[in-house]
């Protein structure tokens, strides 16, 4: 059995805030370890994660984690809005760096008023309170990061800063996932890997945005879509199986946790929670 976590991003409009409550009522059903809330890079929707996220936690009992990206934010405002949460009960963050605004360019230069690296705002935010802390990690490589024996650096520094668990970018091979976890064990990082999963609501939108972020769409995913309705009832089945496949070989490959990137939707999710909750 694998235990799982579902991610969500805060919601803009009322309507959308109600489907997001019914959806979280609904993946609550699975009983995950844990939900969480993405956070705005340079701030846009710090409101918006801290209100969706307290009131998550209290509606459905599950531990809630936020995401905060230290980018473009001063330390004295991250620790207040860390002060804030962790008064409101919210112990579990997902630190990351956030994504480059076009005015910055990385690496940062030192700056006695903000965050560097990542690792330095996970060490500080454990020093702080004492949070559950995850970190993000890339499989196929951080597009920032020139090789990828300087991402592993980067995971292991911000794993002996004190994160509790490192959450993968999607990918749809799980050989990739496997591969990158021998890396990881080769430098002898013990913080868990977990593999983020991305379910195909739509698979031209999900092509542009994993272009984005350096993750490989495999051909066998474009040809199994290929001549199938978007949005159809058979687009919908052969998502939720291809999920659900993916979900089972990671299981039977010794992962024990999986988390899911839910789009705010629990429609192809069942299969693959009953799939990791159900294996041997
Ligand atoms: P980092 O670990 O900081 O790495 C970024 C780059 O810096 C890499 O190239 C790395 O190799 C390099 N690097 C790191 N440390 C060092 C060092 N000490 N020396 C030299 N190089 C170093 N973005 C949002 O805006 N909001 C969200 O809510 C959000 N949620 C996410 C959740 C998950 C699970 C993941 C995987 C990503 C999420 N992101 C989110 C995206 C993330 O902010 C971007 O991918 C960002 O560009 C990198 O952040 P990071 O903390 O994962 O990377």
């Amino acid at each position: 059995m694998a235990t799982i976590s579902f991610e969500f991003f805060p919601p803009k409009t009322e309507s959308a805030t109600q489907s997001f409550f019914e959806t979280a009522a609904l993946l609550k059903a699975y009983d995950p370890a844990f939900m969480t809330v993405t956070y705005g890079a340079g701030g846009a929707t710090k409101d918006g994660t801290f209100e969706t996220v307290t009131r998550l936690q209290a509606e459905t009992g599950i531990p809630a984690a936020a995401h905060l990206t230290f980018i473009n934010t001063d330390i004295a405002h991250l620790k207040d809005y860390t002060d804030m949460l962790w008064d409101a009960g919210i112990k579990r963050l997902i630190a990351l760096r956030g994504d480059m605004p076009e005015d910055l360019q990385w690496p940062l230069d030192p700056d006695g008023n903000y965050f560097q690296f990542t690792s330095d705002f996970v060490e500080a935010l454990k020093s702080w309170h004492d949070f559950d802390i995850s970190v993000g990690a890339y499989p196929e490589v951080h597009p920032d990061a020139p090789t990828l024996a300087a991402d592993l650096k980067a995971l292991q520094l911000k794993c002996e800063a004190g994160a509790d668990r490192a959450i993968t970018q999607f990918f749809f091979e799980n050989e990739t996932f496997f591969r990158f976890r021998d890396e990881v064990e080769k430098l002898g990082i013990q913080t868990p890997l977990v593999p983020g999963l991305l379910p195909v609501h739509d698979l031209a939108r999900l092509q542009s945005f994993a272009a984005r972020c350096q993750a490989s769409v495999p051909q066998s995913l474009i040809e199994a879509f290929d001549g199938v309705e978007p949005e159809s009832d058979a687009a919908f089945a052969l998502a939720e199986d291809l999920l659900a496949a993916q979900v089972e070989g990671l299981v039977s490959g010794g992962v024990e946790h999986i988390h899911f990137y839910t789009l705010n939707k629990a429609n192809l999710l069942g299969k693959s929670c009953m799939a990791a909750k159900n294996a041997a």
